[in-house]
């Protein structure tokens, strides 16, 4: 199994667009070349607004060409802590806000014409243990009640392999090539007219009151209002808020194609992509090249400025060694590939929208699951910084000029949550 850089979805561009060098002024600055940023950038130039994107490798380098490719409407937390943490209306509210995040993808899909494999057959919150059935009966009541789109499913008509118990089927999204979909939509943001510049970070945010200063390596943007959509990276920026996102590493590995009768002798026959209910979901799923994809289980936290980097092989490792566990009936196939990539956690553990100052908004709209989420964010963000009111989806999420309360995400706690997951795997394999 090769550990690699890059994400595994896709080549690289072929081609990288200039870096910025001297100074130029524009109405508005985004920073981050996501899916978020991308969308913000996007929106602003369909308005005729005056748009500069910088990014700091190349459009869409970083969680968005590298994720597992699940388009879906699950809102980072656990949907029964939810439903005790926050009130049923505000719930209610997450949940149209993700349900709808998922749309707005679908129809980019659509009507930017990217050919991203895009497979709209829902995802299934799956159970490995009798514990986790009961808390996906628990969790599909929860997300019946707040309005999303979601049902409980039990035995082999789930359609699931073997050893998958049942669980919560989500109605909407499903999933794609996220490599295959960030170049569609690179190729669109350069082409719509929006100023691109790549393999040029942004090092320094300043709002003085009448505009936006960015400084770069070997240049400076002067704008009206400014963007971030710099996910992980995001405390990278002084201007950001304090304990705005918690860099956490994130690894997949790729099995070598299976033969379609293979996954159906094991009870895989829906083929629906899977996420588990540990407290640190484990993800399989079948791609359009016929390979199987899987990962997250452990995961590490880092600091800004943060590295490139490949996953660790003990990581690697650990994530076969569940794979092996799941599906005992594939052990012999090959493992060809595995990487990885930074999401930005934030302290609330819920995606988050708001002002940095007067001039500068920023989002967050990501803790594992902002792939559609970021992209309707930056969108909603862009309207926003034109002058909109706050849309009801954005005010959902919008943390305005608050402060952030320390996160519980660290290195010794996520460690500890993997430790508690391996347990409980243990638990379910002897009371079996
Ligand atoms: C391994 C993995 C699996 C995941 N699986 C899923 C999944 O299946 N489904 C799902 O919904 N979500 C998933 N996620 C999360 C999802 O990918 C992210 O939430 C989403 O892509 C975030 O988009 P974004 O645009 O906010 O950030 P990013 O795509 O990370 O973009 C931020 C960009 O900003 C640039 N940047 C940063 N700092 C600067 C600067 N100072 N100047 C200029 N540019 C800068 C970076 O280079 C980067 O390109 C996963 C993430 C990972 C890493």
């Amino acid at each position: 199994m090769k550990l690699i850089h890059d994400t595994g979805w896709a080549a690289q561009p072929a081609t990288v667009e200039p870096h910025l060098v001297g100074d130029i002024d524009c109405d508005v600055v985004v920073i981050g070349g996501g899916g978020g940023g991308m969308s913000a950038a996007l929106r602003l130039a369909d308005k005729g607004v005056d748009v500069v994107l910088l990014e700091a490798k190349t459009l869409g380098w970083g969680a968005t060409s590298r994720n597992a490719g699940y388009i879906t409407n699950s809102i980072a937390a656990d949907p029964e802590l939810l439903g005790f943490l926050l009130k049923r209306e505000r719930l209610r509210e997450l949940y149209r806000y993700a349900e709808n995040a998922v749309h707005f993808t679908e129809d980019a899909i659509k009507q930017y014409g990217i050919d991203c494999g895009y497979q709209p057959e829902g995802i299934v919150m799956a159970a490995v243990s009798k514990g986790q059935l009961r808390h996906a009966r628990r969790n599909a009541k929860v997300m019946a009640e707040a309005g999303s789109s979601a049902e409980f499913v039990e035995g082999p008509e789930a359609g699931l392999p073997e050893g998958f118990l049942g669980g919560v089927r989500e109605g909407v999204g499903g999933t794609l090539n996220p490599g295959e979909f960030v170049l569609g939509l690179r190729a669109t943001t350069i082409a719509s007219g929006v100023r691109v510049y790549e393999r040029t970070p942004a090092l320094d945010v300043t709002d003085t009151g009448d505009r936006v200063t960015v400084a770069t390596p070997n240049g400076t943007v002067k704008a009206r209002k400014a963007l971030l959509t710099t996910n992980a990276d995001s405390s990278g920026l002084a201007i950001a808020p304090k304990r705005l996102a918690t860099p956490v590493w994130t690894s997949l590995v790729e099995t070598e194609p299976v033969a379609p009768e293979r996954l159906d002798d094991i009870g895989w026959t829906s083929r629906a992509p899977m996420v588990t209910l540990h407290m640190i979901i484990e993800s399989y799923r079948v791609t359009p090249r016929g390979t199987i994809v899987f990962g997250t289980r452990r995961v590490q936290t880092g600091r800004n400025p943060l590295p490139e980097r490949t996953p660790d092989q003990h990581v690697a490792d650990d994530l076969v060694r569940g794979f092996h566990d799941r599906f005992p009936g594939l052990r012999d196939v090959e493992l060809t590939q595995a990487w990885g990539g930074w999401i930005g956690m934030s302290s609330t553990w819920l995606p988050v929208a708001g002002e940095a100052s007067d001039n500068v908004l920023y989002s967050l709209a990501c803790n594992g699951h902002g792939f559609a989420q970021a992209q309707y964010v930056g969108h909603l963000l862009a309207d926003r910084i034109d002058g909109a009111p706050l849309h009801n989806d954005l005010a959902a999420i919008w943390h305005g000029r608050k402060r952030f309360w320390p996160g519980f995400v660290s290195g010794p706690a996520l460690y500890a949550t993997w430790l508690a997951d391996r347990a409980a795997d243990r638990l379910s394999a002897l009371t079996k």
